[in-house]
């Protein structure tokens, strides 16, 4: 295996060196935070400093941040630079009410790039390769974020932004694209538009790989896509509040993605006790940033679940690696006394190889209680009205459910393309039951 990095010494940094690293820089954005109103309230009414710090493990001793907390101290409230010093903002999509908005110096884009041109080297990108975009641009990072990672290493980039498949494939067929990102629910639909139109992206383009992430998706939706496109596809992990993508990125191995400990520090506890979890087990991934100028955030839940892989990589990084992320803490749904992950019903269902890459799950409730629905779109080549052949599909898929989930749902079978789109992350639940 070829090990390459795009910076060697700190990709490979020894753990104990990378540890003395953490605290000085734990130390140094403590001393950032203070600064800001927020944690300069919070930390002075606790005693916190940076001499609090002295080991790693010290972090515990600092509250935990949430969301609500960006919620309430938006727009400028954990703010530790003048705001002349601010160039960028993002947010994320938040519905209701205030969103997370992140705030960016200089220093910080670059350091966010930086990252990001490190994840995409790790995975053998280099500046000869041709880079398209087909992410959301404006205020969701995956869109700037990308752009100017790429631009970092040095790639022609080809910022097409999300949605518009026609004008992708021209693009992606013009310029030669060799590498690309996006979310990968959109991945399946583009490839049904290269089909409808007489296209097989693995012999009518050049794409060597693909960047999936930003939202939940299961090993078997991965090598789906790498067959689809005749390409490797690599997990991308990121959030707004961490800077955006670039956060934990899977290496050549393809076994799990190395977060950047350099730039975050990691922590799996226990949801409800709020307790340390030992490596290996899954919790609720905590995270602190550790080179940040504008806005430090210190142990931020993420609600996202995952577990540390504790084995090292044999790509000969140092920096642990996460497992692919189950999903949010609340994704999470209950219907019938289980409790239930949108991802088990997607890997039961990519398993099946007549299903498509587009479903719903809508839950629902009458006089016997609640009701859950998978809708599950076929693939084009599988189409068909013979009753028999669908019926005995569904049951197929209805067994292997029930294995999985505990739960029958009920099955639809539906028509490729029927159900509705979303240009960016893709919708999977919906919940209609009155609580
Ligand atoms: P929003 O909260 O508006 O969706 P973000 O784009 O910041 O804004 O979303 C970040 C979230 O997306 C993460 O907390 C996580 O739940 C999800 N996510 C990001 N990357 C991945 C990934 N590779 N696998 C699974 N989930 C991911
Ligand atoms: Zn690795």
């Amino acid at each position: 295996m070829s090990n390459t990095y795009w910076q060697e010494e700190l990709e490979t940094l020894p753990r104990r060196q990378l540890e003395e690293l953490q605290v000085k820089k734990l130390r140094d954005s403590i001393a950032r935070a203070l600064i800001s109103p927020y944690y300069g309230k919070l930390y002075g009414e606790l005693g916190i400093t940076p001499d609090t710090i002295q080991c790693v493990e010290d972090i515990r001793k600092l509250p935990f941040t949430v969301k609500d907390d960006l919620r309430s101290s938006y727009p400028y409230g954990m703010l530790t630079c003048p705001k002349d010093d601010i160039v960028r903002m993002h947010c994320t999509s938040g519905t209701t009410g205030n969103p997370a908005a992140v705030l960016y110096t200089r220093h910080d884009l670059a350091s966010w790039a930086n990252l990001l041109a490190r994840s995409m080297y790790a995975v053998g990108t280099r500046p000869s390769d041709i880079f398209q975009n087909m992410s959301g641009y404006g205020l969701f990072t995956g869109g700037l974020g990308f752009q100017n990672g790429a631009e970092a290493l040095g790639c022609m980039t080809i910022p097409a932004a999300a949605g518009n498949s026609i004008r992708q494939i021209k693009l992606m067929r013009d310029f030669g694209t060799t590498c690309a990102h996006s979310v990968p629910s959109y991945l399946g639909r583009l490839h049904a538009v290269f089909v409808e139109n007489g296209l097989d992206p693995r012999k009518d383009t050049q794409l060597k790989r693909l960047f999936i992430g930003a939202e939940p998706h299961s090993e078997e939706t991965r090598l789906r896509i790498e067959e689809l496109f005749g390409a490797k596809a690599y997990n991308s992990f990121g959030m707004t509040e961490m800077n955006g993508p670039g956060v934990a990125f899977e290496c050549v191995c393809q076994k799990g993605m190395h977060l950047w400990e350099d730039c975050y520090l990691l922590e799996i506890i226990d949801p409800e006790t709020l307790e340390p979890l030992p490596d290996g087990e899954v919790g609720e991934m905590v995270l602190t940033t550790l080179d940040r100028e504008a806005m430090p955030i210190l142990r931020y839940r993420t609600r996202d679940l995952t577990r540390i892989i504790p084995e090292p990589c044999p790509c000969g990084r140092t920096h642990r690696r996460i497992d692919r992320i189950k999903g949010r803490s609340d994704d999470m749904f209950i219907i019938k006394g289980c409790n239930v992950f949108p991802i088990q019903i997607e890997r039961i269902l990519m398993q099946v190889p007549e299903v498509g890459s587009d479903y719903l799950i809508t839950l629902d409730s009458n006089a016997e209680g609640d009701t859950m629905l998978v809708q599950a779109e076929l693939q084009p080549t599988m189409f068909t009205d013979d009753y028999k052949q669908l019926e005995a599909l569904r049951k197929r898929i209805a067994l292997k459910l029930k294995d999985e989930i505990l739960v029958t749902p009920a099955i639809q079978l539906v028509p490729p393309g029927s159900l509705p789109r979303s240009d960016g992350k893709a919708k999977r639940v919906v919940d209609n039951r009155k609580n």
